[in-house]
């Protein structure tokens, strides 16, 4: 096991241009953080294996992309126009706000010291604006503090068009905000976020452990695979007094983050809560019968899954007393499959030999790689900057290249070299994606 700091991490992804603090030339704002070209491939890459994993590849489940406005009524009949939120008090002392339930359990202040605060006021988390010009209480509309509703509430649309019989579920990819009290700790906790959800829709009379166990099982596979260390994670069972009213179960997935064991998914039984709150039902075809079906509804943020996934990555070691820093990202979801280098900067052949190797290895759409091309600094340097950025092999091009068409693989991990034709060398990579 790695144990990374955050400071490493945070160094790390400011350095390469994976997450950078947003609005920065303006002091910032508020704990929001920019995606760069290498954070956006990262989670770009994140998202599309969750949607291939659990949309595509299945069939029983159904994707969709709704407004990220949706009509006031939603957030009523769903309860969190009343009930989303969280207790906020304030220190007497130095007036900095807190979440009640996160003080730590000795209730300091966590910025003075001092043990006394206002009483608690629950905080509505949904943010608030107007549609349109007029800014009156007609026009209010929220941005949507999660993804889950809107697969709610388009139900009957997935079920008239077709047909599917229960269980099925619905999928849904996209942005949240909630008005979070204490945002922080990098991008695990922010204003703005992206959810990745789904709502499993079984019949009432089914025994839910069975899907609430299937599901799980399936969350921890996808974790696997896009490289989250298990020996991280932990489920924490969710202790009754502590479940939503409406639910049986729930279980917190939790990661060891360099700052503490803290949620990074969750997975509740739901019963027919949802539903009912939108007045949905499902027709029955067999029995005739009319019912309101059961959720089961696993949850992922895609922010704390790049935290997860670069905390479980991040690698230090020392090669000839000189320290490497490596990401060691499945080939997956690294932003590049692979480099290519020209051994020599200023030899034009060799140049131009390597731009058709990257382009042979890239390949076209809809199976394109994305391969990186660096020509500068010596080829040593190359490969650090690819490690640290996870890239899993890299190919140089050389002077023996242009006589009999071989190029040399270098492994990030093992940081082994070997010879191969360039005629094998897509192969090569497609063999390792499948591994
Ligand atoms: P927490 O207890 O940490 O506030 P939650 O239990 O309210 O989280 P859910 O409502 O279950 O979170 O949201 C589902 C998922 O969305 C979480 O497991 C997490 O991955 C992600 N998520 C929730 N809030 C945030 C946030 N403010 N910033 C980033 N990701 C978030």
């Amino acid at each position: 096991m790695n144990n990374v700091s955050m400071d490493q991490l945070i160094s790390l992804c400011k350095r390469r241009g994976f997450i950078f603090p947003g609005s920065e030339i303006y002091g910032g704002l508020a704990n929001a953080w920019d995606f760069g070209p290498l954070g956006v491939a990262l989670k770009n890459n994140i998202k599309r294996s969750w949607w291939q994993t659990f949309v595509e590849e299945r069939d029983d489940m159904y994707g969709l992309d709704a407004a990220l406005l949706m009509n006031r009524k939603v957030w009523q009949a769903s309860g969190h126009e009343s009930t989303f939120s969280d207790p906020l008090i304030e220190c007497k002392n130095c007036h900095e706000r807190f979440r009640e339930d996160q003080l730590p359990p000795e209730k300091k202040c966590p910025s003075c010291g001092k043990q006394e605060f206002t009483q608690p006021q629950q905080f509505n988390l949904m943010l608030k604006t107007f549609l349109g010009p007029a800014e009156e209480d007609a026009n209010i509309v929220y941005f949507r503090p999660e993804t889950a509703q809107a697969m709610f509430v388009d139900f009957k649309q997935i079920v008239d068009t077709y047909s599917p019989k229960l269980p099925f579920g619905i999928a849904q990819i996209g942005k949240a905000f909630r008005n979070e009290i204490t945002p922080g700790n990098f991008i695990f906790r922010t204003r703005e976020f992206e959810q990745m959800e789904i709502e499993y829709f079984i019949k009432p009379g089914d025994d839910w452990n069975v899907y609430f166990e299937q599901w799980l099982a399936a969350m921890k596979a996808w974790m696997k695979k896009i490289g989250i260390d298990q020996n991280k994670t932990h489920d924490l069972e969710v202790p009754k007094e502590e479940l939503a009213h409406y639910s049986k179960r729930t279980i917190d997935i939790e990661f060891d983050f360099p700052f503490g064991r803290k949620e990074l998914y969750g997975l509740a039984y739901r019963g027919d809560f949802d539903l009912t709150n939108h007045k949905q039902e499902y027709f029955n075809e067999e029995t005739k019968e009319r019912v309101v079906p059961h959720v089961i509804e696993p949850s992922f943020g895609v922010e704390r899954s790049v935290l997860a996934v670069l905390a479980s990555a991040y690698q230090e070691d020392e090669i000839e007393g000189e320290k490497r820093t490596w990401l060691n990202l499945p080939m997956r979801i690294a932003p590049y499959r692979a480099a290519v280098f020209p051994l020599l900067s200023n030899k034009p052949e060799l140049i131009e030999k390597a731009q058709e190797v990257r382009k042979e290895l890239q390949g076209a759409w809809p199976g394109f790689f994305p391969i990186a091309f660096d020509k500068s600094g010596n080829i040593g340097k190359r490969y650090r900057r690819q490690d640290e950025i996870g890239t899993p092999y890299c190919f140089t091009v050389d002077f023996q290249t242009l006589q009999d068409n071989t190029i040399t693989v270098r492994d990030r991990n093992t940081m082994k070299q070997e010879r191969i034709v360039i005629a094998e060398a897509r192969k090569f990579l497609e063999e390792k994606l499948r591994e």
